[in-house]
């Protein structure tokens, strides 16, 4: 029996990818504007070496590679390349088809839905709430409430205890086989891999479903939930 869906947000339920790609393409246009030289996809592929070094949530990323590229920041150039990323971002974030009218299906079925997050307390909640899903959601657990990242036991442990439901009882929705997965499994939790949202060329995922859309997550819950105990 399935009483609980916990969720990864970044690649499962929001195209995150799609966002940063265009927030830092944006932002570079803009920095060229206001007077970098470098030839625009050298710096995309500059800023994506460093977030892909220093992780994708640096909030520093262009400081860190006008600094390494020329050894000082020109603060014209760095401002115009936040302003241009936050617009971009702002109108870029988006859902996966189906993400909304799966939770909902979900809600309406009764069983409950929660989220963890590797990322940042704040940034998280901004993509929930800047997406519209707090009210599908009863508890959230980010980087910041456990200190610990995916695949650590703390992060389900966490989420599991908030909703009081067993390992045994809920589902993991991930895109991130050696995170979602791995650790949820290792937890005792069932496991759904987001194959639509894999950035990584995952082959093998070692989860018990895989979803080519996410509202294929309904109908798996359903007969998990049908079969006679
Ligand atoms: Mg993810």
């Amino acid at each position: 029996m399935i009483k609980a869906v916990i969720f990864d947000i970044d690649n499962t339920l929001m195209d995150f990818m799609r966002m940063k790609r265009a927030a830092v393409d944006a932002a570079v246009d803009a920095m060229i504007d206001a007077g970098l030289t470098v030839p625009k996809t050298e710096m995309v592929e500059k800023i994506f070496k460093v977030y892909w070094a220093e992780g994708i949530e640096d909030q520093n990323i262009f400081d860190k590679v006008l600094m390494k590229e020329f050894g000082k920041v020109d603060y014209k150039i760095l401002a115009a390349g936040v302003l241009g990323y936050k617009r971009a971002k702002e109108g870029h974030m988006t859902l996966y088809p189906h993400v909304r009218l799966t939770l909902t299906d979900i809600l309406k079925s009764g069983v409950r839905m929660g989220v963890v997050s590797d990322a940042p307390r704040l940034s998280v909640w901004m993509r929930i709430v800047g997406l519209g899903l707090h009210h599908y959601f009863e508890h959230v657990v980010t980087f910041d409430d456990t200190g610990e990242k995916k695949p650590s036991p703390k992060p389900f442990k966490k989420i599991l205890g908030l909703l009081g439901v067993e390992p045994g009882e809920s589902i993991m929705v991930g895109d991130w086989a050696e995170r979602d997965v791995k650790g949820a499994k290792a937890f005792g939790m069932q496991t759904a891999w987001a194959k639509y949202g894999n950035e990584f060329d995952t082959k093998v995922s070692g989860a018990d479903y895989e979803l080519d859309d996410i509202h294929d997550i309904v109908a798996i819950i359903r007969r998990i939930n049908e079969k006679p105990a």
